[in-house]
């Protein structure tokens, strides 16, 4: 007979948040995307003290609505940016050494029709430069391919016209897993980290005061640092955003094998079409919006430009409104958008400033490379701390979470009913969410079912059928009450209409 669960145990985020108040910080970095964590983990490693806030939760803006993708950028070539995917490369080859167990190779076909902007020979060149600027060696290099050999790689690929094309590999990850485990690193070498947490800056006396309003209990209070970064993403400034959307289709409608780059024959753009286990995404958009980012949200229109783009490519897939599983947008925050520029050719690198009131922020960069960006940032902080530099040490040390299987496993073991699908073929069992909640930092239905989970993406209802059985599990864990989990449910469902309810327009 299996051990009752233990219903008091060690949840990290509530271990986290009563550190908080009891401490001081040499620096408050706000915001848990994958800057402000990465940003967060280099810090704690170079020894100071500190304290990353997160207003919902790590990697719930932008850093969990990305194409998923640790990639070079092929389509950056074409606008001559080369130190950006050089750049980029190398930070690819350095996350793939240090977080083998979220960066993971991904071949990518790039079929070429006739007529197309981007010729075999063009495109054979640029695959050429791509490899060239790679300067760690990525172990496989391209291939330029005959119209014979795409279809033997991608046969759902339209055979009509077809001239030939190119493979290359760039890597594909978890986004959302990517940014916690930077946070769970930096909590690793004694930072303080708290998701669901909103901090507003003063300048206050020799240093900053960072007022805090905890968002699940309302409480409010204040913590000293001596430095502020913030790491806001799309919402340091109301400007106007770049908005890229996604759609999740069943992969058995689509009949990809790999990844498919495509040029969509409605603008020019590359796209791509990305196999994500059972599903397929495809993406991305690129329009500008005045659109916040807490409302951010994938409308009719781009869901039909991207299925027409991709059935433009695929020989008998005829995607269809109702092959839509899921769709979401994020907001690209771009450094800079000059008036009237197209937004597929604004700047993707960061920007770091120093305000008058001393805070550092930074805006900009890309998934792939945020690690470099952190180390940068950092190196600010410690100029604004007025201490001696020191190396940053995040390229040298693995990012935790390899064994999450293994003691999940465990968990099984010693209770089998926690290895029982909460759902019908779900994927998602009590043994998860015990995890996500006692290691990970989780605190709400959200967090488990939509990122550590990814659960809501995969399935029609957002795994709204999910949400109670799953507050069962985690009610004694985070002392819910009854009421409390009334409250958690109609939570999620809030939120799961705020991130896939797609606008009508
Ligand atoms: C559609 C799309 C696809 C992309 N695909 C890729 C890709 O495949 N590969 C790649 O390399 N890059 C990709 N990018 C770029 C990449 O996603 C971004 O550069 C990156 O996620 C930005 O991270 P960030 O930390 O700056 O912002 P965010 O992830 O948005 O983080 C900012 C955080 O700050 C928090 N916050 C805001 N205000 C407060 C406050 N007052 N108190 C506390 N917290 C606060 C927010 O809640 C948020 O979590 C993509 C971008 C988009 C939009």
């Amino acid at each position: 007979m299996s051990a009752p669960l233990p219903t008091s145990v060690h949840v990290s985020a509530l271990t986290h948040r009563a550190r908080l108040a009891r401490e001081s910080f040499d620096v408050v970095v706000i915001g848990g995307g994958i800057n402000g964590c990465g940003i967060a983990r280099d810090a704690a490693m170079r020894g100071l003290s500190v304290a990353l806030i997160e207003q919902d939760d790590f990697g719930s803006g932008t850093s969990g609505r990305t194409s998923r993708l640790v990639h070079g950028g092929l389509r950056y070539l074409e606008h001559g940016r080369l130190g950006l995917v050089r750049e980029s490369r190398r930070e690819r080859a350095t996350l793939m050494r240090i977080a083998p167990h979220l960066v993971e190779p991904l071949r990518f076909t790039w079929p070429v029709y006739g007529g197309s902007r981007v010729s075999t020979r063009r495109l054979g060149a640029g695959l050429t430069l791509y490899d060239l600027l790679s300067l760690s060696r990525p172990g496989r290099w391209h291939e330029r391919l005959s119209s014979g050999e795409v279809l033997a790689r991608e046969p759902a690929l339209k055979h009509t016209g077809l001239s030939g094309g190119g493979a290359y590999f760039d890597s594909s990850t978890d986004d959302s897993r990517l940014t916690l485990a930077n946070a769970l690193s930096a909590a690793y070498w004694n930072a303080v980290v708290v998701n669901h947490m909103r901090a507003e800056t003063r300048r206050g006396g020799a240093g900053h005061e960072a007022w805090l309003t905890d968002g699940i209990t309302g409480e409010r209070f204040s913590i000293a640092a001596r430095v502020v970064v913030r790491a806001l993403g799309p919402w340091t400034s109301a400007a106007e955003h770049s908005k890229g959307s996604h759609i999740a289709v069943d992969r058995s409608r689509v009949g990809n094998r790999d990844a498919i780059a495509l040029l969509s024959p409605l603008d020019g753009r590359v796209m791509f079409i990305l196999p994500s286990g059972s599903q397929t995404i495809i993406g991305t958009t690129e329009v500008l919006t005045r659109a916040g980012p807490d409302q951010v949200r994938a409308s009719e229109s781009e869901v039909a430009y991207l299925i027409e783009s991709a059935n433009a490519y695929l020989a008998d897939a005829r995607l269809r409104r109702s092959d839509v599983i899921s769709a979401w947008a994020g907001l690209r925050p771009l450094v800079a958008v000059p008036a009237g520029a197209n937004p597929s050719t604004a700047s993707r690198e960061h920007l770091i400033e120093r305000g008058a009131d001393g805070t550092i922020t930074i805006t900009g960069g890309k998934l792939t490379t945020y690690r470099a960006v952190a180390e940068e940032v950092v190196d600010a902080v410690q100029v604004a701390l007025e201490m001696r530099k020191t190396r940053s040490r995040t390229a040298a040390e693995a990012l935790p979470g390899a064994d999450r299987s293994s003691v999940i496993e465990e968990i099984i073991r010693a209770h089998p009913q926690t290895g029982i699908d909460l759902g019908a073929n779900s994927g998602v069992r009590a043994a998860d969410l015990i995890y996500s909640v006692r290691h990970e930092h989780a605190l709400t239905l959200s967090d488990l079912l939509i990122r550590r989970t990814l659960a809501a993406f995969r399935a029609r209802d957002h795994a709204v059928s999910l949400a109670s059985p799953a507050a069962d599990v985690v009610a004694p864990l985070l002392g819910w009450t009854a009421e409390m989990k009334e409250t958690a449910i109609a939570n999620y469902a809030r939120d799961i209409a705020r991130v896939f309810t797609i606008d009508p327009a």
